[in-house]
């Protein structure tokens, strides 16, 4: 692959003192944000992206993995993913081309192995994927164990080194395409009300790493706050699910794809590194690995691929997947008049990154009307909306600053 290896330009200006450019506030530098920042300042914005803990974002524990088809998504989400992944190449080509980082994407594929004829027949993606019996599984994933007889060779996933990759390579990117980056929490978004009682964003509440106080005014903002989106806006519902994993290394291509099985799968990086994963724990944001979690880990390993068990341990790591109550994003235009939401995408993110980038400009680049009945994204939008999951009257429980 190619990358770019001239110097990077000198730092950026603060965005907000430019002219005539649109101009957007990003909270939060995770995954989401970083993808939407890069998609933006490519298109000629001007971005102003906040963060806090830069490593606590999910984006750097997720195992990466582009598959649509083996986590067995349905409806409007599996619409939406599948967009996104055919978005994938020319995506990671404008990080990579702008970063001049590789993002470790790899086209590999995924098989979902099962211990039944009926399991397979049953999966809510069957019909998108390739049967194998036992001698095909084999070949596909050498080693596996008796115990699954069959399964499905996924050829259109693939995955992403999220944790060691495309994380460095986007947060590179946008500092070249000129995103102004700044540290601290932001505490609580500003708005003003109309004489007709609607509220538009007028700014916000920051504390940045020095403890210092102080009030943003902005227009336009883009919620990417991943599991702690919540403690902006009270009334949508995200809430953490705690991941841990861990990752072995195993003898070079001693496994080509991603292989899904039940409750544990195992993510081959070219380098042999194999990301093991990932635990579902309802636990809030309790920090740290625990050795229930890691074992729970082990075992599945063992039972889905036993070889693998004497491959030497690496690394083990953790974090909080934004999970809604529906387990699908919230996009789109927010409970402010220029808040747009970008957050919830769950177990999803790495895989929605793409499209959650290019929706969320489209939304930006729209009317103030805010019509896009025409587009592409009207569905999506119409799916994903923050206001979903309650009729409750959900201005009501914002907080004012
Ligand atoms: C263990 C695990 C495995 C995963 N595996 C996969 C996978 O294989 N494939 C896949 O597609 N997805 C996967 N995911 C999901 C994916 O990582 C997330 O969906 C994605 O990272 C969410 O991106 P985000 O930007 O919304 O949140 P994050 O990446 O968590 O970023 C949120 C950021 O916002 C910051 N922030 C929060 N509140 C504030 C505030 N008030 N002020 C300033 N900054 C703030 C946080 O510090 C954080 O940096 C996995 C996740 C986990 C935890």
């Amino acid at each position: 692959m190619h990358h770019r290896q001239d110097p990077l330009p000198p730092p950026a200006v603060n965005p907000l003192h430019r002219s005539r450019q649109q101009q957007v506030l990003v909270l939060g530098g995770g995954l989401m944000g970083l993808a939407v920042a890069h998609g933006l300042a490519r298109h000629g914005w001007s971005v102003h992206l906040l963060r806090c803990v830069r490593r606590e974002a999910a984006g750097f524990a997720a195992a990466g993995m582009l598959a649509p088809h083996a986590e067995g998504l349905g409806g409007p989400l599996l619409t939406l993913a599948q967009r996104s992944l055919r978005m994938i190449p020319a995506w990671v080509g404008a990080v990579e081309e702008d970063s001049g980082l590789p993002c470790g994407w790899l086209p590999c594929g995924t098989v979902a192995p099962f211990t039944s004829e009926a399991q397979r027949q049953a999966f809510p993606t069957a019909a998108l994927g390739h049967p194998l019996d036992r001698a095909a599984l084999e070949t596909e994933a050498p080693g596996i164990s008796p115990a699954f007889i069959c399964g499905l060779l996924f050829p259109q996933d693939g995955q992403l080194d999220s944790r060691r990759r495309l994380m460095a390579a986007l947060e590179r990117a946008c500092r070249r395409r000129g995103v102004y980056f700044e540290e601290g929490v932001v505490e609580r978004l500003c708005w003003d009300e109309d004489g007709s009682g609607h509220r538009h964003l007028v700014g916000l509440a920051l504390r940045t790493d020095d403890g210092a106080r102080r009030q943003l005014p902005c227009g336009q903002a883009v919620l990417c706050c991943g599991a702690w989106s919540q403690q902006l806006l009270p009334q949508v519902p995200v809430t953490p699910v705690k991941g841990q994993m861990f990752s072995v290394q195993a003898p070079r291509q001693a496994l080509r794809r991603v292989l899904f099985g039940p409750g544990t799968y195992l993510v081959p990086r070219q380098d042999g590194l194999v990301v093991v994963g990932a635990t579902t724990e309802q636990v809030g944001f309790t920090p740290g690995l625990t050795p229930m979690g890691q074992s729970r880990l082990e075992q599945g390993l063992r039972q889905l691929l036993p070889a693998a068990t004497r491959w030497p341990p690496m690394e083990r790591w953790y974090g909080f997947r934004p999970c809604t109550g529906d387990q699908q994003p919230v996009l789109g235009p927010g409970p402010l008049a220029g808040l747009v939401m970008a957050t919830g995408h769950h177990r999803n993110g790495v895989l929605l990154a793409a499209v959650t980038a290019e929706l969320t400009r489209v939304v930006l680049e729209a009317d103030p009307g805010g019509c896009h009945n025409t587009s592409w994204v009207a569905p999506f939008l119409h799916a994903f909306r923050w206001n979903r999951f309650s009729p409750a009257p959900a201005q009501a429980s914002l907080r004012q600053a």
